[in-house]
């Protein structure tokens, strides 16, 4: 009899290994507190429009072929290449920057602000390149199995690059770059990790390599949402059973071993082994009741910042926007000091806005133009009171509309917006935090939860919050981790 599996969360992480498992043969039932799949990469349908709630574009598609491979099966789903990867306004000018992986192209936009521009960038990117390429398989595509491997293959990693392991972001940047455009533009990336440039290690400048060269920045045709509804298709062909609107709140065990989880009602799902696809700290604290993951300990933690969403349903076109976007205010440096920790003046954030419907034309209806912001914001451990949601979301609105030099505010005829306390209840992110623990060095690799449980030989761990991390390509490679695991755990 093939042995079962249960998963709790359909979050990408949960789907991806949902879907080598049943590719391997066992019978896979999935969990998920939440009435439909995805996670936080999920969607809204909302008076005729439709919008992704999360992830609105990913790098190293390379990661997603390579799932496709070891489940034999042609990927459900088609890229659309950014081109521009995306662009960038400053507040202090109205200047726009695109961003082109075509480097002379996006160079010659600096012709006034940066000398040489394009030789010292194609410095940085070179720093980029070996970097990404001595540590992506040593030290993010290995299964590390305890601390001791971890630290044996960061001693592996070549030595040229210890220096950059006592800068942050920006001090990297800058040792390339001297205007503060360049500097800004280019230390944007950390922002897509729930950090800012100023407390992100220079190690993961080699996203700049993934971002222009290796492989640039990715939408889905048909909306992000499509990666998920086809993964859940594959996943039926395969008889994957989805118990949806059923929340983990407990377990039981024997001999051991975990025996079932047992949901929000009372029932129990018993397996031979169990993939946790939940916040892999929370709930070893919350469901396993784990000391070293209490509510105490996890405060203690770093978390990246909440994320504030507004998603709008906007009559008329908006010519004025690319379909990603960067809004940056006037002074970086103090901004970023101040959102991790200071929720008092959020009156003019810097934000994000992503027209889904300029490459996704179906997501809304003809002559309108579906729009998602995304607005970094303390989480619930420094802002925990969003009684003046309104206030901040219309302040962004009307900071948008001033840089496309038109007011939307009249044209909104859907709008939604989730604080981070939304994000929090519907997906048990701790403190609302949009990418969980922050990618510093003390909670990466073997310092990240483990993708197999302490106690139980029979639970693993599949997603952001276990190793390598965050995002949608990591998630994918989280999954293989957590396969080879059950896989080792069923052969031992
Ligand atoms: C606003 C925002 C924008 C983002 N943008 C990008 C982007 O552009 N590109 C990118 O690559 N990444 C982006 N990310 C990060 C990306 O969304 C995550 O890294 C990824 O989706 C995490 O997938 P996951 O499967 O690990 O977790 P999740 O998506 O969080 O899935 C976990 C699932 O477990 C369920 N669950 C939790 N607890 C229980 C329980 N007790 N019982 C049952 N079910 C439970 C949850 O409901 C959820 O469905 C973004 C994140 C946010 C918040």
């Amino acid at each position: 009899m093939a042995k079962r599996i249960c998963i709790a969360g359909a979050g990408l992480g949960g789907l991806a290994a949902a879907l080598r498992l049943v590719k391997k043969g066992y019978d896979v039932t999935i969990l998920e507190k939440n009435p439909n799949a995805g996670g936080r990469l999920n969607q809204i349908k909302k008076d005729g429009f439709t919008f992704d709630t999360g992830p609105s574009f990913f790098s190293m598609t390379y990661e997603f072929d390579e799932f496709a491979r070891d489940c034999g099966i042609t990927l459900p789903f088609k890229f659309i290449e950014l081109d521009p990867l995306y662009t960038v306004n400053f507040l202090q000018n109205g200047k726009t920057y695109r961003i082109y992986k075509d480097i002379s192209r996006f160079a010659a936009q600096f012709k006034d602000v940066e000398t040489g521009f394009e030789h010292k960038m194609k410095r940085y990117l070179e720093k980029s390149r070996q970097l990404f390429e001595d540590t992506y398989h040593v030290v993010i595509k290995t299964n590390h199995g305890s601390l001791f491997d971890y630290l044996m293959a960061l001693s592996r990693v070549n030595p040229k690059h210890l220096p950059i392991v006592f800068s942050n972001f920006w001090q990297h940047v800058s040792r390339y770059f001297s205007s503060d455009d360049a500097r800004q533009i280019i230390s944007l990336v950390a922002f897509f990790l729930g950090r800012t440039p100023f407390d992100t290690h220079a190690v993961y400048s080699l996203l700049s390599h993934t971002e222009f060269v290796h492989n640039g920045y990715y939408n889905v045709e048909g909306g992000m949402y499509r990666i998920v509804e086809t993964l859940v298709e594959e996943l039926k062909k395969g008889k994957v059973r989805f118990a949806f609107n059923t929340e983990i709140t407990g377990y039981h065990e024997n001999a051991g071993l975990l025996s079932d989880l047992t949901d929000h009602q009372g029932k129990n799902w018993e397996a031979d082994a169990f993939v946790i696809n939940a916040d892999a700290a929370l709930f070893r604290g919350m469901i396993f009741n784990r000391p070293a993951f209490s509510t105490e300990k996890l405060d203690r933690m770093e978390w990246t910042m909440g994320s504030l969403t507004i998603y709008l349903g906007i009559k008329g076109k908006i010519p004025q926007a690319e379909h990603h976007n960067y809004y940056l205010g006037k002074n970086y440096k103090d901004y970023a000091k101040k959102i991790l920790i200071n929720p008092g003046k959020l009156e003019k954030p810097y934000y994000y806005v992503n027209v889904l419907s300029k490459l996704n034309p179906g997501c809304a209806p003809p002559g309108c133009e579906s729009i998602f912001i995304v607005c970094p914001v303390p989480h619930l451990g420094y802002k925990k009171n969003w009684d003046d949601v309104d206030l901040v979301a219309d302040s962004i609105i009307a900071d948008f509309s001033a840089r496309i030099n038109r007011n939307i505010s009249k044209d909104i005829i859907s709008k939604t917006v989730y604080t981070p306390v939304d994000w929090q209840n519907k997906f048990n992110l701790f403190r609302g935090s949009g990418f969980g623990l922050s990618p510093k060095m003390m909670q990466t690799g073997g310092f990240r939860p483990r993708n197999h449980d302490e106690r139980y030989r029979n639970v693993f761990y599949a997603g952001a919050s276990t190793i390598p991390g965050t995002g949608l390509p990591m998630v994918i490679i989280s999954s293989k981790f957590a396969v080879e695991r059950v896989e080792k755990y069923f052969a031992a």
